[in-house]
């Protein structure tokens, strides 16, 4: 089975002012399936090393496929979780475990943004759902797998990679987040929090 990158599941000037079409069109065109097109390719050096019964070259493997593998899931659910008329406070579930776990809805912006923010060159902030501790986690990833929580299910993500902003932005991440607040798409987070907390 291979993969494919998936429709944006709105117009690519639809986050307009907030998310720049120019930067929206290269983000999904570009990067999103260079990682579609890398995990593709990584999963038929695998299927190739199988059937040579020849691992000389798994380690290398196993990393593009964690890599692309992990860019691809996190973009399929970036473009979710934005949406044109969306932004504002938390609502539903979410809101609720946001308050009990984060104090309010302000202090999980702060916390939010300030993780994004610190980022250690490319990667990710996330909200997650840790179904082992019961709680929400807020997390940052660098590149697209790194520092992860085993077992944890990310509700809410923002791209800080460069390419996600820097036609706009430049190097303002902050003003990039900030804009990014406006879209996030509530609905979207807390379906994904209700597939899995009861
Ligand atoms: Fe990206």
């Amino acid at each position: 089975m291979t993969h494919t990158l998936p429709d944006l599941p709105y117009a690519y000037y639809a986050l307009e002012p907030f998310y720049d079409e120019e930067t929206v069109r290269l983000h999904h065109d570009m990067h999103h399936k260079a990682y579609v097109d890398g995990l593709n390719n990584a999963e038929r050096k695998l299927a190739e090393a199988l059937a040579k019964d020849d691992f000389a070259m798994i380690k290398n493997i196993e990393r593009e496929i964690a890599f692309h593998g992990s860019g691809h899931i996190l973009h399929s659910m970036f473009w979710n979780n934005m949406h044109p008329n969306a932004g504002g406070p938390a609502n539903g579930q979410v809101a609720s475990l946001i308050k009990r776990d984060f104090s309010s809805f302000e202090s999980f912006k702060k916390l939010f943004t300030a993780s994004a923010v610190a980022v250690e060159g490319s990667g990710w902030a996330v909200l997650a759902w840790n179904p082992i501790f019961e709680k929400l986690v807020i997390l940052q990833i660098e590149k697209h797998q790194n520092l992860t929580q085993w077992g944890v299910v990310p509700l809410l993500i923002v791209d800080v990679w460069e390419h996600a902003y820097y036609l706009k932005f430049k190097n303002k991440r902050n003003a990039w987040i900030d804009a990014w607040w406006n879209l996030v798409n509530w609905d979207d987070v807390n379906h994904r929090l209700s597939l899995i907390k009861k």
